[in-house]
């Protein structure tokens, strides 16, 4: 069995942690039932300070177990896990206004979101409901950077009369619909521990690197084709009319395919070297090549259909995959020439050595030009 580990950021309303323990504890909430083994509060000093106040001076922690028919001390907020925030020079920060002390208090929060997730065992429940504006966004933020799959992320809502009422903690009544409290669960696109396994890097550093990172691998947006030119924004490569005929010729290929942007290469949307040589053979390649280019240039001569017969123009085939590849490899950080690279699928385990030419490519963003 995991260990519930519930976060929080506090701001001055200690109200927020005690209606979101409520949710997760009371039976009226079936639907996100879970009782924590660690409850970490992370606030500012005056924060801190008012939330030992309400939880233990004014008896409210003692208040909600009793409302849930718990016996005291089931719910387990302890005060050494209410973490302040501190300024670089390791004093409290009474509340988050400067950017420096903003991000201050992200590194912290980042470092006790790294430290929670880090252990298999546990599942983080994050709530980012307390604090200022700033401290939820970094919630998020950290949320996004370390969570894993199966950690979750919630923001309680309570009645609107509710809400700036300082005595009010927690329904009395957990079927009033007054007091009723409403929890959303946040969709996070949780990204930091899919995409690096260096997750302990400098936070700041590694959101820059991740951010590189997806941009580099992001998904091509168009691609022209104009003869033997191939654009996407403003990138652009330019292959010899020939080549660009065989690269046209599987471009197409994806196209007429049916098959979806993230086919990895099949029977339908690749072939083979000898397939391609045939396509060759036939005069596909030339058609093609003609349709852009003026007649006279020069290309090697259409193969004749009965004295080319028992030629074999695999070689020719080969030689002009290699020289595209050559070229997109010129320039290999360009999404462009990343995508238009022809691939070698394997897809018959049976015969290693025979392979399907495929350029992975969104089938639906191919726009002929001429
Ligand atoms: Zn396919």
């Amino acid at each position: 069995m995991r260990n519930e580990v519930f976060i929080a950021v506090v701001g001055t309303s200690p109200q927020v942690v005690t209606e979101a323990l409520y949710y997760f504890y009371c039976d009226a909430y079936p639907e996100h039932q879970r009782k924590f083994d660690r409850v970490i509060l992370i606030s500012t000093e005056e924060g801190q300070k008012i939330l030992k106040e309400d939880l233990w001076d004014n008896h409210k922690l003692e208040e909600l177990e009793k409302a849930l028919k718990l016996e005291p001390g089931t719910v387990p907020v302890r005060k050494l896990d209410i973490l302040c925030f501190k300024d670089n020079e390791g004093n409290p920060i009474q509340d988050l206004r400067t950017t420096e002390n903003n991000m201050n208090s992200l590194a912290q929060l980042f470092e006790v979101v790294m430290l929670w997730t880090s252990d298999p065992n546990t599942r983080v429940t994050a709530l980012l409901s307390g604090g200022r504006k700033t401290m939820s966004a970094f919630m998020a933020l950290a949320f996004q950077l370390y969570a894993r799959d199966h950690d979750e992320m919630f923001h309680v809502l309570v009645p609107d009369d509710k809400m700036y009422n300082k005595n009010w903690f927690f329904p009395s009544d957990p079927h009033n619909p007054d007091e009723k409290l409403e929890v959303s669960f946040i969709p996070v696109i949780k990204v930091g521990r899919y995409l690096t396994n260096r997750i302990t890097l400098d936070p700041f550093k590694m959101v820059k690197e991740l951010q590189e990172k997806l941009i580099r691998n992001a998904p091509l947006q168009e691609l022209k084709i104009e003869g033997n030119i191939f654009s996407s924004g403003i990138e652009k490569v330019i292959l010899e009319p020939r080549d660009a005929a065989f690269l046209r010729y599987l471009i197409m290929r994806r196209k007429d395919s049916g098959c979806n942007d993230d086919c990895p290469g099949c029977e339908k949307c690749g072939i083979t070297p000898f397939d391609l040589s045939m396509e060759y053979f036939n005069g596909k390649i030339h058609d093609i090549y003609d349709s852009f280019m003026c007649k006279d240039r020069h290309f090697a001569e259409r193969p004749d259909p009965v004295k080319d017969k028992s030629k074999d123009f695999t070689p020719v085939v080969h030689q002009s995959i290699s020289r595209i590849k050559h070229k997109l490899e010129e320039n290999e950080h360009s999404n462009l020439n990343k995508s238009l690279k022809p691939y070698k699928a394997h897809l018959d385990m049976t015969q290693r050595k025979k392979c399907w030419y495929v350029v992975k490519i969104d089938p639906l963003i191919i726009e002929i030009v001429k």
